[in-house]
């Protein structure tokens, strides 16, 4: 059911369908701004804005993942709705090539689904943009890498700050077992970025606002996170490993394997990869050929 949009500042609230959570911002009476556009194709979404008399005029996509961008086409069908999202993400999902190597998908029937993520009208913001405008509001952007490697933090002009994947809720730090990131090590430069930036509410793509008094602590557990799946990555590299091994071996370690079915498996052996490649940065291990060896303490 669709419990309607719930109010959060002046201009701003937000609706929770399914996983997700999207903030909507008032320009007028009628035209919403929407940051992300959901999970799934959800017409009753858009007859319940129609039947408000409501109109979805803009989306900034936090980042280009199938469940952020789900209803762009629709919207943009229903409304003409104008579509925002990084340039850099769009190169990633337009490039046969890009996909495996910033996304992990390598299969040719995925690589199609992910090119399909991206093939309509999308305004491109460049990376370093420091805002857009929409109708006359401001939307200020920060640029958030490492969940992809365009991810984007998205600013409404009334300060509620909209983290996408960047930062995973209290639940999801608790239950997530390798959260998915192209780039950890980006990722967690940008979490220290997040730390510095100064707004009265934080919205989390996947259900949850979050007050600044309780966003430190949030943030710090989330960098813990990371460093906790670090290290069980390490240890699970006994003596000499093959890079292309090493993603299989360390889910079956945590029981994930065989949860993802297999077919799900490669954006998370791909997510593994990218911690071998931070523990690489931080010396603890060599890669050479695409062999993986413990550094010599
Ligand atoms: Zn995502």
């Amino acid at each position: 059911m669709l419990d309607g949009i719930i109010q959060l500042t002046g201009k701003t609230g937000y609706i929770v369908r399914g996983n997700s959570l999207m903030v909507v911002y008032f320009l007028n009476d009628q035209d919403m701004v929407m940051v992300d556009s959901g999970e799934f194709r959800d017409p009753e979404l858009i007859e319940f804005f129609d039947s408000q008399n409501l109109r979805v005029a803009a989306v900034i996509n936090t980042h280009i993942h199938v469940d952020h961008v789900a209803n762009n086409k629709a919207f943009i069908e229903h409304w003409g709705t104008m579509i925002y999202a990084s340039a850099r993400d769009l190169k990633t999902m337009r490039s046969k090539e890009l996909i495996p190597l910033e996304r992990g998908y390598h299969s040719p029937h995925y690589i199609e689904a992910v090119l399909r993520e991206a093939d309509y009208e999308i305004t491109p913001i460049l990376e370093g943009t420091e805002y857009v405008d929409i109708q006359g509001a401001r939307f200020e952007i920060v640029d958030l890498p490492g969940h992809t490697y365009g991810h984007l933090g998205i600013i409404t002009p009334d300060g509620v700050c909209c983290l996408g994947d960047a930062i995973l809720s209290k639940f999801l730090v608790k239950n997530s077992r390798m959260p998915y990131f192209a780039n950890v090590e980006l990722s967690v430069e940008s979490m220290k970025k997040i730390k510095t930036l100064e707004y009265p509410y934080y919205a989390l793509a996947h259900r949850k606002i979050v007050r600044k008094e309780d966003m430190d602590a949030l943030v710090d557990a989330n960098i813990q996170l990371e460093y906790d799946i670090m290290d069980a990555v390490y240890n699970a590299i006994e003596g000499t490993e093959h890079m292309d091994v090493m993603g299989r071996k360390v889910l079956e370690n945590m029981q994930f394997y065989r949860i993802l079915n297999g077919k799900y498996a490669e954006p998370f052996e791909f997510t593994v990869k990218s911690r071998i490649y931070w523990l690489e940065k931080l010396g603890r291990v060599k890669i050479l050929e695409n062999i993986v060896y413990k550094s010599a303490v």
